[in-house]
């Protein structure tokens, strides 16, 4: 499953051929599946207490989707049970005063993973090629280079220990359409919702043009995007979780040892 989803560098996408659920790369049922999940997110836990103990390597997770397409949900069900101390979640909105005063890049550089640490992006530098572009935030002689700009501070993270995965919820507009209404006909969901993901999903088609363009032109060796069909949650949750417990895995991380001897330590 981890690389059933992994673009590789040069590949075009076509959105609309990729599957928004998970049945043709899954054969079992929901149930199943959610047996999975926990049984990937154990090791998951497990992982990062082991990364975070080691304080050597950084994780860097950056989430994209359309508007109700499963970022929170993502985050609040692959990371239920870590330890909070070692990771972080930062969630980016328009940019601030003082933000747009600086590059694109200052809000995102300033909140990149330490050693030890897990970060996670719940939306990104990303934006700055989407909501940007498919609005006309910025002109094209703006936006363009972002891509160069972005692959750059990517390998510069890279470079410096900083592993790095990304993904975009693959979710269709019927999906989006039936959890907006989920979120009308619940009161306690209003705040989830604004006339502004009206809006936006008027722009459909446009968005999914500025995601194609930014995941073939973005999709390095050193910072893998992964399109997840994120239609069904529990396809979604698995898929994530196997991806990030997979390589975590493969950075094998270490409980650091001690030079003292303590086999023969007694405590009084
Ligand atoms: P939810 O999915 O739960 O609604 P959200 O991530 O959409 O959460 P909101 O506060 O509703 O959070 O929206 C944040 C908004 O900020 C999004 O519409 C996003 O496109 C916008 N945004 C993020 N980064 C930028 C940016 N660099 N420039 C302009 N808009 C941005
Ligand atoms: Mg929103």
């Amino acid at each position: 499953m981890t690389y059933l989803h992994r673009l590789q560098p040069g590949q075009d996408v076509n959105l609309a051929e990729m599957p928004t659920r998970g049945k043709s790369f899954y054969e079992g049922d929901k149930e199943t599946a959610v047996t999975e999940f926990k049984a990937a997110r154990d090791k998951l836990i497990e992982l990062q207490n082991r990364f975070y103990a080691e304080g050597k390597r950084k994780l860097l997770i950056v989430l994209q989707a359309m508007d109700a397409g499963g970022k929170d949900g993502t985050i609040r069900n692959v990371l239920r049970g870590v330890n909070p101390q070692g990771v972080r979640v930062y969630s980016f909105k328009v940019p601030s005063k003082e933000e747009l005063a600086h590059d694109f890049l200052w809000r995102i550089h300033q909140v990149a993973p330490p050693t030890g640490m897990i970060h996670v992006f719940n939306r990104s530098h990303y934006e700055d090629v989407l909501v940007v572009r498919v609005h006309d935030i910025v002109p094209e002689t703006v936006w363009r280079p972002r891509y160069t700009q972005i692959n750059q501070f990517e390998k510069l993270l890279h470079d410096t220990g900083t592993t790095i995965l990304k993904f975009y919820l693959h979710i269709s507009p019927e999906a989006q359409k039936e959890r907006f209404q989920a979120r009308l006909d619940d009161t306690s969901k209003h705040w989830k919702f604004s006339l502004e993901d009206l809006e936006k999903r008027k722009f459909w088609d446009d968005y999914m043009a500025a995601y194609e363009e930014m995941l073939e032109q973005c999709t390095t060796p050193w910072a893998p995007w992964h399109v997840i069909p994120a239609d069904q949650k529990w396809y979604r949750n698995l898929a994530v979780t196997n991806i990030i417990v997979n390589t975590l895995q493969q950075l094998d991380p270490q409980y650091p040892t001690t030079t003292d001897d303590l086999s023969e330590v007694v405590i009084a």
